[in-house]
Formats: structure tokens, sequence, C-alpha cells
């Protein structure tokens, strides 16, 4: 494990995977020189993806936020969780409806798949697909568990994170919701996100040619795992969730304070 050797490493990649939030952000405060130093490196010639596990903000609204904060962001280089579920889903051609828990971000890229959202109270679908949703109730549990217990309806989830890091401490994740429906209906998600390989091998697709990756991010059991399963080098930043490094599983190649020293 390196640390403080940021810039030296800049200088050897020609692809870096950007995770969001606790890289660039953490909830809605920018992190002091890291998105100038991600425009600095796209200045200079490296291939940016952004690859985030949060499935509720649509691409649009992340274009918006990256923009916001002086980037320069191609759509097709934002890798949400819910981008990777329609993607695969649509490459799948199987599910044709869908019962859909989750927030914008997940029914964007279900519609765009082409796949019909089943209208409530019905629970006949193809498939049942969760994200992370606010406003998660015992009724959507139900209708999920009927939609497969019922309708033999494949269970879908954006991605596993058990929580997510608020402002006032740990909030249940898509995982947490995702882990109700499968223990009610007993059955087993088809995890999309990160560190699975359905959204590393979107991330993978958007670098084609790159010969030299870094992944960088603050989670090592999805942003590095994910790193890690390809190869690349992995970086983790202490400017999110991980304040000790010692204890991170997997171990990174690199370690930094933030990725303004990158
Ligand atoms: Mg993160």
């Amino acid at each position: 494990m390196e640390r403080a050797e940021g810039g030296h490493l800049a200088s050897r990649i020609d692809g870096l995977v950007c995770d969001l939030d606790g890289v660039l952000y953490v909830g809605d405060t920018p992190i002091q020189g890291a998105a100038e130093r991600i425009a600095r490196l796209a200045d200079d010639g490296v291939r940016i993806v952004y690859c985030t596990n949060n499935s509720k903000p649509t691409v649009a609204q992340y274009v918006d936020k990256l923009t916001a904060m002086g980037l320069e962001v191609d759509p097709d280089d934002v890798v949400t969780s819910s981008v990777v579920t329609g993607e695969v889903l649509a490459a799948d051609g199987s599910g044709r409806s869908a019962v859909v828990i989750g927030g914008d971000g997940v029914t964007e890229a279900i519609t765009a798949a082409g796949i019909d959202i089943v209208p409530e109270p019905r629970a006949e679908a193809d498939l049942v697909v969760v994200g992370w949703d606010l406003d998660f109730t015992f009724d959507k549990m139900r209708r999920a568990t009927l939609a497969i217990t019922n309708h033999g309806a494949r269970l879908i989830a954006t991605n596993e994170d058990a929580a997510y890091p608020a402002a006032e401490g740990l909030w249940p994740g898509t995982g947490a919701i995702v882990a109700s429906i499968a223990v009610a209906s007993g059955a087993t998600a088809e995890v999309m996100g990160k560190p699975h390989r359905p959204m590393m091998d979107a991330v993978a697709r958007r670098l084609e040619g790159c010969e030299r990756v870094a992944v960088v991010g603050d989670r090592p059991d999805t942003d590095l795992a994910g790193g890690l399963s390809r190869g690349w080098t992995t970086i983790l930043v202490l400017s999110g969730v991980t304040k000790d490094p010692s204890r991170a599983e997997p171990m990174p190649d690199v370690v930094l304070q933030s990725v303004a020293e990158l």
C-alpha cells in the first residue's frame, strides 16, 4: 500500500473510475479541490467514468450536480446502478413488465429499457426491480412479495449497500429493502451494482481502449472490490465513509486523504 504518491500515479493512468458520494462530495457539500483535480485529469486526456451505486437520482440530475461543480460530463459517462439495471434488462429482453420500488432514477431506466411499469395495486409482473426508496412501506413489500410468489417474478436489485451515510448517521440502504423482500418471498436477488459483474462490465465497456485504469472510492467492499475484480489499481480516499484504512477489506493499492491529492 502506497501513501501520498497520488501525483505519480496520475501520470501512469489513462482511465479512472470515479465514485461520487464521499469522493467528489459528501451529500451536497463538495470536497475541496476534488472536482478541480478530476477536471485537470480529464484535460490531460484521462478518460473519466463516474460510477455510483445510488439508484435514486436520474442521469440528468447527476450531470447537473457535476456540471455545477465545474466538470464537463457526457451523460453516457454517468453509470448509476439504475443505468446498469436498465441496460442489463434491455439486453436480456425476457422481462416485459415490472413492479418497481425506487426513485426517479430507477423508473427512468426501466422505462428507457422498454419495460412496462405495472401500476398499483397490480402485482402481475415478470420482474420486481428494487432501488433506494425513501417511501418504502409494508404495502410495497407485500406487492413485491406477491409478484414473486404468485406470478414468478424475478427479483432484481440495483445494488445491495446495507446503509446510506446520512448527516445524522446511517440510514437503511437499498440492501435493507431488498433483504426484506428476499426474506418474505424466499427469492435471491440478482444484484446489478458494484462490486457485482453487471456494473463492472458496464464501466469496462465505457473504458474500452484504456490500458492503465484506476478506481477511486471511499468504500472498500464496493468500490475497491469491483476494481480489484478487473485488475485495476485501487485507490481508497478517506474523505467519505472510511476513516481507518488499516482495516480496509480488500486492502487498497493507494490511500489518499482525498482525490484532490491524486
Ligand atoms: Mg462513495
